[in-house]
């Protein structure tokens, strides 16, 4: 079994049991539980859970159904339909590198992802959700060795490796790992040699580049 070392946060966990967490969060947050079995174990042993949701320090936000909604979004979402299983990640048939909750939007294969070049060995494909929401969803392709400009964010981000890997300030991130950032951090990925690396994001609309040349760098910045 893969042995994944970035995962999602309590908070997270609980803003997505309990509805909080707009569409294009969701979907990563689906993503990820559809490629982690430790996380959806953790959200089936209610205690484990517990101390994860514990240790955002917010006892007033548990309760009993709070266990029982996660579950509930887990199987809405696709995330655990094929759960304890390497099918998590494949199709049932092994046929798909799409993880369940994804293929709705993009298909069951990434090889099949329409991509737009946005930048010097950066392709993005955007992906359209409900526009009663101002996050965006989109992947993205970064050729192997790219570094992105080190860089912040404009609202909080969440990512999810879907092949490949990269590195920056916080560790290597390989398939399945999570990187739930706000817009306080600020690193500088760079992709591992060899293959390409393909997340899926979700962003805040940025609330910080305001600016002109702030705006002229954001294609760059804004990654
Ligand atoms: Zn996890």
């Amino acid at each position: 079994m893969t042995v994944l070392h970035h995962h999602l946060d309590g908070a997270t966990l609980l803003r997505y049991a309990s509805g909080d967490l707009d569409e294009a969060f969701s979907v990563v947050v689906a993503t990820h539980l559809a490629m982690c079995s430790e996380c959806r174990r953790a959200a089936r042993a209610g205690e484990e859970v517990g101390g994860r949701f514990l240790e955002v320090g917010d006892k007033a936000e548990l309760s009993a159904g709070s266990f029982d909604r996660l579950m509930q979004r887990i199987d809405d979402d696709g995330a655990g339909q094929f759960a304890d299983s390497a099918e998590a990640r494949h199709g049932a048939d092994g046929s798909s590198d799409v993880p369940a909750p994804l293929r709705r939007f993009v298909g069951p294969s990434l090889k099949d992802i329409p991509w737009t070049r946005v930048a010097p060995g950066v392709r993005k494909h955007a992906i359209n959700i409900s526009s009663a929401t101002s996050s965006s969803l989109y992947m993205l392709n970064i050729a192997p060795g790219r570094a992105a400009p080190e860089h912040g964010h404009g609202g909080a981000e969440i990512a999810v490796v879907l092949s490949g890997a990269y590195r920056d300030e916080l560790g290597r991130f390989g398939p399945g790992d999570v990187a739930d950032l706000d817009e306080h951090i600020e690193h500088q990925p760079k992709v591992e040699q060899g293959a390409a690396c393909i997340c899926i994001v979700a962003t805040e609309a940025p609330t910080r580049f305001k600016g002109f040349f702030s705006r002229l760098l954001q294609p760059i910045v804004g990654i």
